[in-house]
């Protein structure tokens, strides 16, 4: 009685190229800014009598994804050519899993603007990427192919129809593309093309008389790759499907048209009818004779599974009862190693401190995730550094260190900033730093009070201003006396003497 109304009905394909240095079935590098066709070999070219090797890293990473994704590893996994003919594909089949996937039956929770949605995982399989065909640009009757990228290690998910607006479809990507990054199982480099995604779109028409589900037909857009376009496409796809039913509620319905295959076009915003769905007979599985198959260690999975670490959403929200914006702990979470960082970090931090727990669990958490989110962050972006690099020149020790100096006075905030890039650059502790520069900071009042006065003295046309009630003065005059100390001074004693010689 209650059905909703036409409720979009939606699954994902995902492809995703994983992190390995090098091809699934040969040694040739995954490299995106190669000359064409410059990395290949007989293997990947498809020459007769070639035999494939299995990557081992591939294998491992798309078992860690699957376990992440919450799926079984079943004891066996098998290895089929799936058949078609493409310029960019030389061996004219792809090798793939058919039947007897790695990882079956998992589930992704999606947070969608606040709300949760499970998203069901019928499968996760590892299969090859194909080569890249280019069209001539500017009129020419001819297309060029490079394969540098065929046998590039994809890792196929499949979810279950458990997705129901475009913006869950888009949720849902972002999500496994961060999963995915996270765990270092993808870079996730949608600029490079390494995630494609194909939603599978219908609306549910009600029941028929013995209570099954009805559905308009199926439409399968192909080859989406970017979240933008994902979102679009489904948006577009609900509402065509709408209009198709609205206008032939008998006539447009899956039973009587079945599936179809379509294209997107980004600049128009439209999809069109590419194919009538090909069904997996068409495909000619064939069990691979030059794979043995995927028969996993049970102690090995076991290993994998307990070394996953704790995944974003669990971090998230262990961030947020901590105390942290919503904010703050996503982007502490947006990548493993950041977020193990600052907890290695806040561990360091309370260490170090001579003051109670309160100021470790308020102000300690605020200063730690400031310097990795401002000064940590900026050195990954100057230095074009990973996180790993970034944490073996600078342990989490060692920059709490650095944040202990700064929060027990002894040298001020800009100083503790340039002693950062400085550790960073030179590999060495802050207190040498610190030592080696003389840069310890001055409270005294006594030695502050005589910046102050040259500042004063040296500026008389500011202190006059100043007097006469141009307030923006003050911060020229905090300025010279700054800089007399030659940066070192304490800059709230420096304000507060200021102040009083000032007369305000
Ligand atoms: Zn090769
Ligand atoms: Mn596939």
């Amino acid at each position: 009685m209650s059905e909703p109304q036409l409720a979009p009905t939606i699954g994902l394909e995902v492809h995703m190229h994983l992190a390995t240095r090098t091809k699934l079935f040969c040694p040739c590098a995954v490299e995106y800014d190669a000359p064409p066709n410059s990395r290949v070999c007989p293997v990947c070219l498809g020459m007769p009598g070639v035999l494939p090797v299995m990557n081992e890293k591939a294998v491992e990473l798309a078992v860690r994804m699957a376990l992440a994704l919450n799926c079984e590893i079943p004891d066996l996994a098998k290895w089929d050519r799936k058949h078609y003919y493409y310029p960019d594909l030389p061996k004219n089949y792809q090798i793939s899993e058919y039947d007897q996937p790695l990882g079956v039956g998992g589930w992704l929770d999606v947070d969608v603007a606040g709300r949760t949605v499970r998203v069901g995982i019928i499968r996760v399989h590892l299969e090859e990427d194909a080569g890249k065909l280019m069209h001539a640009e500017g009129g020419g009757n001819y297309s060029v192919v490079d394969l540098n990228r065929t046998g590039t290690p994809l890792l196929e998910i499949v979810s279950q129809p458990d997705i129901h607006s475009a913006e869950e479809a888009r949720a849902y990507g972002e999500a496994l593309r961060q999963l995915a990054v996270y765990l270092g199982i993808s870079r996730g480099d949608m600029q490079l093309g390494q995630m494609r995604f194909e939603p599978n779109v219908s609306l549910r028409i009600g029941s028929d008389a013995a209570g099954r589900p009805r559905y308009t037909p199926i439409s399968e857009i192909k080859n989406l790759n970017s979240f933008r376009s994902l979102e679009r496409a489904v948006a577009f796809e609900i509402a065509r499907h709408r209009e198709e039913y609205e206008a032939d509620p008998e006539g447009y319905t899956l039973e009587k048209l079945g599936k179809t295959t379509r294209g997107w076009r980004d600049d128009s915003g439209l999809s069109f009818l590419q194919r009538s769905k090909e069904e997996a007979h068409d495909y000619r599985y064939l069990p691979e004779p030059d794979l043995v198959p995927f028969m996993p260690d049970r102690k090995w999975v076991d290993e994998l599974r307990a070394s996953l670490p704790e995944l974003p959403a669990q971090r998230i929200a262990r961030y947020i009862a901590m105390g942290l914006s919503a904010e703050i702990a996503q982007a502490l979470a947006d990548e493993n190693l950041i977020g193990q960082y600052f907890d290695d970090l806040t561990k360091a931090v309370a260490r170090l401190s001579k003051t109670s727990g309160d100021w470790v669990s308020t102000r300690g958490n605020k200063v730690c995730h400031d310097w990795i989110l401002q000064h940590v962050r900026r050195t990954l972006n100057e230095k074009k550094d990973d996180m790993g690099e970034f944490r073996s020149k600078m342990p989490a020790e060692r920059l709490a260190e650095l944040i202990q100096l700064v929060e027990e006075g002894k040298i001020n905030r800009n100083t503790g900033v340039e002693v950062f890039n400085e550790m960073y650059a030179a590999n060495k502790p802050a207190s040498k730093i610190v030592e080696e520069k003389g840069l310890v900071q001055v409270a005294d009042s006594g030695a502050i009070e005589a910046f102050v006065d040259q500042a004063i003295a040296a500026n008389a046309k500011a202190v006059e201003d100043y007097r006469g009630g141009k307030k923006a003065s003050f911060g020229r005059l905090m300025g010279e006396a700054m800089k007399a100390s030659g940066g070192k001074a304490n800059p709230q004693v420096v304000k507060e003497i200021l102040l009083k010689k000032l007369g305000g």
